[in-house]
């Protein structure tokens, strides 16, 4: 290792190189446990040529190294072993271009989530990406997680709003497609190999987004809902009513809900804390006043078909911001145990009441201390589940985790909506993935990566 950290000296500079002690020193994961660093070696490159020449130092020698963005990645997709390089994008961290005429952002993959939604806002424009660790998370983390988040029902999964791409290969090849077209059917879809792949096909280096118009309006109410058929009528009520304005439909089941709204949490519930379901319901668009009245409008005929049992309309944006820290405040859940396993599942919404209660039933046949809370981005059928466990033994652990995958499989789930694979839920994944399907991922990931040298481990074994 000695010699190759030489290599990369002379390569980026002896600054941009982090050994010995500094590693442990560096950056740990946004939920702290969660990453584990047990390198040797940081390598922070600024450049792209920086990071081919890294790539093809490390493969030549057969040396594996492992991705790191923002480190708020929640399945262990940046964990490093000690023979392993860590490659950290953070010094990549420019706003190349907003081109007002096509409403695209040309970013190199280091540049904070919330540093390119604050750009865009800025330009007149709309970052359609939206998610908890906004002030950490990377767009190169985003994009290699394919990342989703409180937006998905308006503006798609981060695939969505990708329009080109520079990623380097294992090998050191910069493959560029940086375009800026949204309908371009030349051939294979390149950049869709390295989207949700979790750095295990290329480094993302650069890549450029589609802006979306600033939207004029944003109103948000919070509502409660008894019965969990009367919250699909209310997704399927709000998607007709307020249409492309709806930008998100959250929902937190009552545990959730009271955990977050209860002291020491910061957060004081604006209606009662009684009901099953409680729906953040969002629109956006271009008229303040009839978008207004339009959010009314939906809440007033469910409260009239008896649909809603209670409902706040945020009247400002302090509001706004109040009903929004209540979902996004996960870090509660910490008050329950030390020892808690997250899952972020999908299933049809047809599925998801019998789903949620099969799930808790069987925890509570394996230990009535069992927590489960539910929150998540209901609108496009994406639940997190969070469980408190006794203890840090595996085997506790990997009991409640087949419970809550198990149940997916006959429902048409899947075990990852929008957080990956990692390590964390690689022996899991054949419940949602089919041989044939888990194979072909085996095969793109040799064509690409014959050595196996990037973020080997990670989704696959190959
Ligand atoms: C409070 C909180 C809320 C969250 N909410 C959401 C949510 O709503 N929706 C959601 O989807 N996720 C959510 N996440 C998870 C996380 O924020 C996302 O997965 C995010 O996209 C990760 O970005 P990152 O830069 O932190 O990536 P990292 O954690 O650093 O890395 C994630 C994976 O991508 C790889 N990687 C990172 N950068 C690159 C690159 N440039 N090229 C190739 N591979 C790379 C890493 O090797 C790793 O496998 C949340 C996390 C937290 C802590």
């Amino acid at each position: 290792m000695e010699k190759l950290i030489a290599l990369f000296q002379a390569s980026v500079g002896k600054h941009r190189v982090i050994t010995g002690e500094d590693v442990t020193n560096w950056k740990s994961g946004v939920l702290k446990p969660v990453n584990r660093l047990n390198t040797e070696v940081v390598v922070l490159p600024e450049t792209t040529q920086q990071v081919s020449e890294i790539l093809a130092l490390c493969c030549d020698r057969g040396v594996s190294v492992v991705p790191q963005g923002g480190l708020s990645g929640l399945v262990e997709g940046t964990d490093v072993a000690k023979n392993e390089v860590a490659l950290s994008l953070e010094k990549m961290d420019k706003i190349e271009e907003i081109d007002l005429k096509n409403g695209t952002m040309t970013v190199q993959a280091g540049v904070i989530l919330q540093v390119a939604q604050e750009a865009a806002e800025q330009a007149g424009f709309l970052f359609g990406l939206d998610l908890g660790a906004r002030g950490s998370a990377t767009i190169g983390g985003n994009i290699s997680t394919n990342a989703g988040g409180n937006r998905v029902i308006r503006y798609g999964m981060t695939r969505d709003m990708v329009l080109g791409l520079e990623a380097v290969l294992a090998d050191g090849t910069v493959v560029s497609s940086m375009g800026k077209l949204v309908k371009d059917n030349s051939g294979y879809d390149l950049k869709q190999l390295f989207i949700g792949s979790e750095g295990t096909l290329g480094v993302v280096t650069r890549a450029v987004i589609k802006l979306f118009p600033k939207p004029v309006s944003q109103n948000v109410a919070l509502i409660g809902v008894d019965d969990f058929d009367s919250v699909i009528h209310l997704l399927h009520q709000s998607k007709q009513r307020l249409g492309g304005n709806l930008t998100a439909f959250e929902v937190m089941w009552q545990e959730y809900f009271q955990l977050v709204t209860t002291e020491p949490a910061p957060h004081r519930a604006p209606i009662s804390q009684d009901h099953s379901f409680y729906v953040l319901l969002e629109s956006m668009g271009a008229n303040q006043t009839e978008d207004h009245l339009a959010l009314e409008s939906v809440l007033a005929k469910a409260l009239e078909d008896g649909r809603v049992a209670d409902a706040a309309l945020a009247k400002n944006q302090a509001e706004v911001g109040a009903i929004w820290a209540m979902r996004d405040d996960i870090f509660q859940v910490a008050r329950l145990s030390v020892h808690l396993v997250g899952f972020d599942v999908s299933l049809p919404a047809n599925e998801i009441e019998e789903y949620v209660k099969t799930v808790d039933q069987r925890l509570g046949q394996l230990s009535a201390d069992y927590h489960c809370l539910v929150f998540g981005h209901l609108g496009d059928g994406n639940m997190h589940l969070v469980v408190t466990l006794k203890s840090d033994e595996a085997s506790e652990k990997y009991a409640v985790e087949e419970i809550v995958y198990s149940e997916l499989r006959e429902r048409g789930g899947s075990i990852s909506a929008e957080h990956g694979i990692g390590l964390q839920k690689k022996s899991f994944l054949s419940y949602t993935r089919s041989k044939e399907e888990i194979g072909l991922m085996k095969t793109i990931k040799r064509a690409l990566d014959p050595k196996g040298v990037l973020n080997p481990g990670k989704i696959i074994d190959s």
